[in-house]
C-alpha cells in the first residue's frame, strides 16, 4: 500500500500515521506483504471527500492462488494443524487483546475509509470486532462431537466435528473490521485457513488486521489477505477449486453468482448473508416516541448502508400523521457530515457509484408519485466535495414502487398505513428478502404473534438493530443461508465425521 495524497485536517493518532507512512504493502500470504504479481494497485477513496487515500495492491488470479496453496500447506501440516483448540483461542484472545490496544489507530482507519462518525467506529465497531473475537476464542477448546446410540448391536458410533479445509472469506464495505470478526473469528476457532477479501472500497482495517495477526503469532498461510475488486479477486476466490467453502456478506445479485461459481467449480460449499428490505411496524399501542426514534435509526444508521435496515416503515392509521411528524422532526435533528467533525450523526455513502444509485432510487419514487417528507438531495456547502445525501422519507400507498421493493442501501424510508392484522402480515412478508424485522407494541402476545408470523432471520421488539456475538444473524428467502455469530456459526465453518466401531 502506498498513500497517494494526504490525509484530512484532523488529528490522527501516531499509530493512524505510522500506517500511512509504511509502504510498501501488498497482500498477506504466508505472513509475507507482497506486491501484485503484475505490479497492478488500485486506489481506496475517502468518501468523506472523494480524494483518493492509498493505493493498495489488486490480486490476480494467480496472486490468489498463491493465496490458496499457502492455505492448503498451513491448514494440512505445520504448526495450525497440529494445534489444539485452546491454543487456537489463546491466539484469538491475544488477537483481540492487540486491536483493543490500538482500537485508536484501528478506528481512525475505518472512518477515514468508510467515512463513518469516529464516535460510531470507536465505541461500536472495533469494541465489538474484540468481543467477537474473545466469543469465538472461547469456543475454539469446545468443538465437540456425540455420541450416538444405534439399532445395530455391539457398535459404537460418534461424530467428529472437523474443520471445512480452506475458507474463503469475502465481505462488503459498510462495517470493514467487524464483518472481518464474524467470519475470520468463527472460522480459525474452528481449525480452517482462510484466504480472506475485504471490500475494495474498504481494505485497509484488513491490512491492519493483517499486520495484529502476525504480531499475535498466528503462523504463516493461517490467514491470507488478498485485495481487489469482484472481479477479478472475489470471482478467483469463488471458482478456485481449492478452496472448500466460501462465506460471503453483499448483494443477492452478486449471491447468485457465488453458488453458480460454486457449482461449476468444485461444490465447495458456500454461506450467504445478502440484502434485505425490512419491514418496521409500528402498533397504535406502541410507546410512539421511543418508536418514532427507532425507526429513524432502523433506516438511517450507518446511512442506510445496512442490510438489516428498516426501510419499510408501516405504521397503523391512527397513529400514522403523528410518526410521520415524528420522523420529520427526528430527520430535522440530524447532523450529516464528515467522520470527523464532532457530534457528528452520520457520515456519507460509501462510493460515487453507491451515491449515484441512491440518487437514482430517490428520483424513481418522486416519479413514481410517493411523497417526498424529508430530505431527497444530495447535500452541497461543506459536504460537496464528498457523497453525502440526508436522510429521506418517502410517504406511499403503493407497495410495489421500486423504493419499496428493492434495496437502496442508502438513507432512505419509505413509510405507509396499514389497517388490520391480516394486511399487515401479508404486505410485510410481500418481498423476495427476508433478513430483519421490526415491531413496536405494547401488547406483548402482539408483539410475539408478529415475530412468529413475519418471514425473517432475525426480528427485533421495541427495539432494532442490535447485534451481539452470541446471537445468531442470518438470513431467508434472498436474504441468504447460514447463521453467522453465536454457536449456530460453528456448523458454517465445521463438518461432522461419523465414526463407526465394531467392539
Ligand atoms: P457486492 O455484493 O457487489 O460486493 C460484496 C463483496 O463481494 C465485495 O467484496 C465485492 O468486491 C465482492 N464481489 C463482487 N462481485 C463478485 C464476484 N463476481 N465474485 C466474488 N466476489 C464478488 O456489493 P456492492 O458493494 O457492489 O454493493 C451493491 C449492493 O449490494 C448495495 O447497494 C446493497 O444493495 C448490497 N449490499 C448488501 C450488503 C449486505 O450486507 N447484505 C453489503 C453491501 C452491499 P468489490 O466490492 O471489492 O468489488
Amino acid at each position: 500500500m502506498t498513500v497517494s495524497s494526504s490525509l484530512p485536517e484532523v488529528e490522527l493518532s501516531p499509530g493512524t500515521l505510522s500506517f500511512f507512512d509504511r509502504q510498501p504493502k501488498g497482500f498477506l500470504i504466508d505472513n509475507q506483504w507482497s506486491p501484485a504479481a503484475d505490479g497492478q494497485t488500485f486506489s481506496t477513496v475517502n468518501p468523506a471527500n472523494g480524494r483518493p487515500l492509498a493505493d493498495v495492491a489488486l490480486a490476480g488470479e494467480s496472486d490468489v492462488d498463491r493465496a490458496v496453496a499457502a492455505a492448503r500447506a498451513a491448514f494440512e501440516a505445520g504448526p495450525w494443524a497440529d494445534m489444539d483448540g485452546e491454543a487456537r483461542g489463546s491466539l484469538l484472545w491475544k488477537l483481540a487483546d492487540l486491536i483493543e490496544a490500538h482500537a485508536d489507530e484501528l478506528a481512525e482507519i475505518e472512518t477515514l475509509d468508510n467515512g463513518k462518525p469516529i464516535r460510531v467506529s470507536r465505541r461500536g465497531d472495533v469494541p465489538f470486532t474484540v468481543k467477537h473475537f474473545r466469543y469465538f476464542a472461547g469456543w475454539a477448546g469446545k468443538l465437540e462431537g456425540r455420541t450416538i446410540p444405534v439399532s445395530i448391536p455391539n457398535k459404537l458410533v460418534y461424530t467428529l466435528r472437523q474443520p471445512v479445509g480452506v475458507v474463503g472469506l469475502i465481505i462488503p464495505w459498510n462495517f470493514p473490521i467487524l464483518m472481518a470478526s464474524w467470519k475470520l473469528a468463527p472460522a480459525l476457532a474452528c481449525g480452517n485457513t482462510v484466504v480472506f477479501k475485504p471490500a475494495e472500497e474498504t481494505p485497509l482495517s484488513a491490512l491492519r488486521l493483517g499486520e495484529l495477526m502476525i504480531e499475535a503469532g498466528f503462523p504463516p498461510g493461517v490467514v491470507n489477505i488478498v485485495t481487489g475488486p469482484g472481479l477479478p479477486t472475489g470471482s478467483a476466490i469463488t471458482s478456485h477449486s481449492d478452496i472448500d467453502k466460501v462465506s460471503f456478506t453483499g448483494s443477492t445479485e452478486v449471491g447468485r453468482k457465488i453458488m453458480a461459481a460454486s457449482a461449476a467449480s468444485n461444490l465447495k460449499r458456500v454461506s450467504l448473508e445478502l440484502g434485505g428490505k425490512s419491514p418496521n411496524v409500528i402498533f397504535a399501542d406502541a410507546d410512539i416516541e421511543s418508536a418514532i426514534k427507532g425507526a429513524h435509526w432502523a433506516g438511517f444508521s450507518t446511512s442506510g448502508q445496512e442490510c438489516t435496515a428498516g426501510t419499510r416503515l408501516f405504521v397503523e392509521a391512527p397513529v400514522y400523521d403523528r410518526v410521520v411528524e415524528g420522523l420529520k422532526e427526528q430527520a430535522g435533528r440530524v447532523r450529516v457530515g464528515t467522520g470527523f467533525t464532532p457530534k457528528v450523526h452520520v457520515g456519507p455513502i460509501i462510493s460515487e457509484t453507491q451515491l449515484t444509485r441512491v440518487l437514482s432510487y430517490i428520483q424513481s419514487g418522486r416519479e413514481a408519485g410517493a411523497e417526498v417528507l424529508t430530505g431527497g438531495e444530495r447535500l452541497g456547502g461543506d459536504l460537496a466535495e464528498g457523497y453525502f445525501v440526508g436522510p429521506t422519507v418517502f410517504a406511499h400507498q403503493d407497495d410495489d414502487l421500486q423504493i419499496v421493493k428493492e434495496e437502496i442501501f442508502g438513507p432512505v424510508l419509505a413509510v405507509t398505513g396499514f389497517n388490520d392484522w391480516d394486511e399487515l402480515v401479508q404486505r410485510a412478508n410481500d418481498s423476495s428478502y427476508g433478513l430483519a424485522a421490526g415491531v413496536w407494541t405494547r401488547d406483548i402476545s402482539k408483539a410475539h404473534r408478529f415475530a412468529e408470523a413475519v418471514q425473517s432471520g432475525v426480528v427485533w421488539v421495541n427495539t432494532y438493530g442490535l447485534y451481539d456475538a452470541a446471537a445468531p444473524f442470518g438470513g431467508t428467502k434472498q436474504s441468504g443461508f447460514g447463521r453467522e455469530m453465536g454457536q449456530d456459526a460453528l456448523d458454517l465453518y465445521t463438518q461432522v465425521k461419523t465414526v463407526w466401531v465394531g467392539l
